[in-house]
């Protein structure tokens, strides 16, 4: 790593990396520090990381799939020279140009590396129920990802719990293993769009519990079962499951950026004039500032604003 670059991306969904794209295309040798490996969306790629066919992404007639997708963008963002550190941004100093950047250890006296302009792209990770047994069982049958752990769940009976896309997407995903998926929604009606109901309401593995909610995950070292109460009548009932998928949405990853950065009620960074941010010459891109549309080609379009808006930040700041 260098020890001052002219602009470091923070993140490595589809707007970090088309970030990168553009800015080492236009010979600004950016850093990407894209993260670390975990089973959430909040990991090198984002959160396609976590999906299967992407069938909404131009370009691709018969879709593609998620990982595949990121590791072409990664790929591309390479080729023309981005560096890439495969951690977190632990610690930033926004107070001064150069900001400094902190990778790793966040009590270290001196920053890892300082940047003349710092692009936030760090996206948004799933909520979870928040419900002590379903921590405790994570990864023994509670899971956030049916694409990394569907796998696992070969002929056994799950719950989805959500009634959004991501839901219904994992519910129809599980079916490639599982024979019996109930989706488990707190209301009556779905969230989701309508090709996505559609489909999963055609599906003979999937059905439906409607206007239910997850009171307890059930089971001592693996999930054997879910208390559900119905929110009309307060009754409760056990359901038997092997396993359960959370899909009930996503909140950003701006922790980091607390009290440095302006956000809204629902901490996601606000942008201005483009992709400026509160603190001149830092830039925002993708689902860390959009909780409106939230798409892969919607995040790589502002990654490549953001890229464009340094470029020229940077132009006007030379003497
Ligand atoms: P979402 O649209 O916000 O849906 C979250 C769902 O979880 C809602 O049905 C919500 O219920 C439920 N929920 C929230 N908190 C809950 C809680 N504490 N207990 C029980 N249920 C709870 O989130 P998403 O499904 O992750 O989708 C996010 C965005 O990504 C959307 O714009 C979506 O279209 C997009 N997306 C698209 C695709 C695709 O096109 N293939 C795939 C995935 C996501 P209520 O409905 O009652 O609020």
């Amino acid at each position: 790593m260098n020890e001052t670059y002219k602009v470091v991306i923070a993140g490595s969904g589809p707007a970090g990396l088309t970030a990168a794209i553009y800015a080492s295309r236009a010979n600004l040798s950016p850093l990407v520090v894209e993260g670390e490996p975990s089973s959430t969306g909040d990991q090198p790629g984002g959160q396609l990381m976590l999906t299967t066919d992407v069938e909404n992404y131009p370009g691709f007639v018969d879709g593609i799939m998620g990982p595949d997708l990121m590791m072409a963008f990664r790929e591309q963002a390479a080729r023309f020279g981005t560096e890439f550190v495969t951690e977190k941004v632990s610690r930033v100093d926004l107070s001064v140009r150069p900001f400094g950047i902190w990778v790793g250890d966040p009590e270290a006296d001196d920053p890892t590396v300082h940047t003349e302009a710092l692009i936030v792209a760090t996206g948004a990770r799933s909520l979870t129920l928040d419900l002590p047994n379903e921590a405790r069982l994570l990864g023994h049958g509670v899971s956030t990802c049916a694409t990394c752990d569907g796998f696992f769940f070969r002929d056994k009976k799950l719950g989805v719990v959500g009634g959004g896309d991501s839901a219904l997407e994992e519910a129809i995903f599980l079916t490639k293993f599982a024979p019996d998926v109930k989706v488990i929604h707190r209301r009556k009606s779905l969230r989701a769009s309508k090709i996505m109901q559609d489909r999963a309401m055609k599906n003979p593995k999937i059905s439906f519990q409607w206007d239910s909610v997850v009171k307890d995950v059930l089971g001592d070292q693996s999930v054997s079962g879910v208390r559900l109460q119905d929110v009309l009548t307060g009754q409760e009932e056990d359901l038997a499951v092997e396993g359960l998928f959370v899909a009930i949405g996503h909140e950003p990853n701006t922790d980091l950026f607390k009290g440095l950065l302006d956000m809204d009620d629902a901490g996601y960074i606000v942008t201005h004039d483009g992709t400026r941010t509160s603190v001149d010459g830092v830039f925002a891109a993708g689902d860390v500032q959009d909780h409106v549309y939230r798409q892969a080609v919607t995040a790589a379009g502002s990654g490549c604003m953001a890229a464009i808006d340094v470029e020229r930040w940077l132009e006007a700041q030379a003497p």
